[in-house]
């Protein structure tokens, strides 16, 4: 088989992974004239998307998609009906350099399905990113999918090379994993979390405390990992637990939500639809909320319902069924409240923060600001505007931000 169609069937068999994006990395660069490419730490790596919303930055594909699992869920599971293809090692490196040269790309996503061993695949993943920083001294983005069954030693050597590594917690329930993925253990992916996150606390204290020698670098790009969202019957509820269990117990930079999408000669055990893309978005908004806004998941959702609305977001609808707390004065209104605020982003925010330092906030005011007026203006006070208190107690409050219901089409 020609390396253009292992590429075509490689690249495909990775698109169900969301957990690509590549933000917060260490500087390198080749300005030095040794090495080739480089990381912009802070800005992150550019994103493109694919038209079905998946990221496409990175050169993302698996070693093989060939694998000794059967997690009904993943169309490359063993008993898959799809053309399989395995890369070399060589050739994967060969691909990446070639497509960096070229400049689509700005660093390689590599996984793969298990083979032989988890040892053995995981070895062939690490050669991939040994031969590529040691042998051609490649200084682009590096993220390796990490097998949570594989040797410490092999995971170490991981994110020598890696700018981050992940393992995916695939769904929130350990009963839903034994459920569908009945080959891997919660235990081990936990366990091996737990590790990256020991290796990556003694790589940062060793940094805080080098002196002159340069201290070996892992994974600097931290760990993250994937929740798959459709596949079971969790609830917003759980999956958010679940994820503020990993941010706290695990210190992951991302978790990543990835709709269920219905694959070809399907097990019984799985939806045959989808769930709504809309509710994987509500899900990267309420996980924003957690990391950024100081909400903890228990409040986000609705605890009655177990579930975010698809309507309005997270944000809006916590407001919403807290409005005893607003109107809130913007001349003095602490930052954690602000951050509460619907449609006030945390630089927003800070906008707000610097400009009532030298001056009064008018309602005019809000555009440069970049407050979307309509979302915010019935949850503050400013100078010269007060919401009416019979607007916030409206009912119909919540029903002026839904978007406008719409005759369905009868399909002829
Ligand atoms: S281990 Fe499971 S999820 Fe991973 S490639 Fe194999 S079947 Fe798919």
């Amino acid at each position: 088989m020609d390396v253009e169609r292992k590429l075509a069937i490689l690249a495909d068999a990775a698109k169900y992974d969301a957990s690509c994006a590549s933000s917060g990395t260490e500087k390198r660069d080749s300005s030095d004239g040794k090495g080739m490419g480089s990381t912009a730490p802070g800005m992150g790596i550019c994103h493109s998307y694919a038209p079905d919303g998946r990221c496409i930055s990175l050169l993302k594909v698996l070693l093989t998609n060939a694998c000794n699992y059967d997690c009904l869920y993943c169309v490359n599971r063993s008993s898959s009906n799809v053309p399989r293809a395995r890369f070399t090692s060589d050739e994967v490196v060969k691909l990446t350099l070639d497509f960096y040269r070229r400049n689509y790309i700005e660093g390689l996503f590599l996984s793969s399905g298990i083979i032989r061993s988890a040892d053995y695949t995981m070895e062939q993943v690490v050669s991939v990113a040994r031969k590529l920083r040691e042998q051609h001294h490649f200084r682009g983005y590096i993220h390796l999918k990490t097998i949570p069954e594989a040797d410490d030693a092999l995971i170490t050597e991981a994110g020598k090379y890696a700018d981050r590594l992940s393992i995916n917690i695939e769904v929130p329930e350990e009963d839903s994993l034994a459920r569908l993925a009945p080959e891997k253990n919660v235990r081990a992916i936990r366990r091996t979390m737990g590790r990256l996150r020991l290796k990556l606390d003694e790589a940062q204290e060793d940094q805080a405390t080098a002196t002159k020698a340069k201290p070996p670098r892992f994974a600097p790009a931290g760990q993250s990992t994937q929740m798959i969202v459709g596949a079971d019957t969790a609830s917003d509820k759980t999956i958010l637990d679940t994820s503020a269990n990993l941010y706290g117990s695990y210190k992951l930079k991302r978790v990543y939500y990835s709709a269920f999408s219905p694959i070809p000669d399907s097990s019984r055990a799985l939806p045959l639809s989808p769930p709504p893309l809309v509710r994987e978005h509500r899900l990267y908004q309420a996980d924003w909320l957690m990391r950024f806004y100081g909400f903890n998941a228990d409040e986000i959702v609705d605890q009655t319902q177990g579930m975010l609305s698809l309507e309005i977001d997270p944000k809006l609808d916590w407001a919403l069924r807290h409005r005893d707390r607003f109107p809130l004065d913007i001349a003095t209104a602490s930052r954690e409240d602000l951050l509460r605020v619907p449609g006030f982003g945390t630089k927003a925010v800070d906008r707000i923060i610097a400009t009532r330092r030298v001056t009064s906030i008018r309602a005019a005011d809000l555009a440069r600001l970049h407050v979307p007026a309509k979302k915010a203006l019935p949850f503050i006070v400013l100078s010269d505007f007060k919401p009416s208190p019979h607007q916030l107690d409206d009912a119909r409050l919540a029903e002026r931000f839904k978007p406008k219901a719409e005759q369905l089409g009868f399909g002829f």
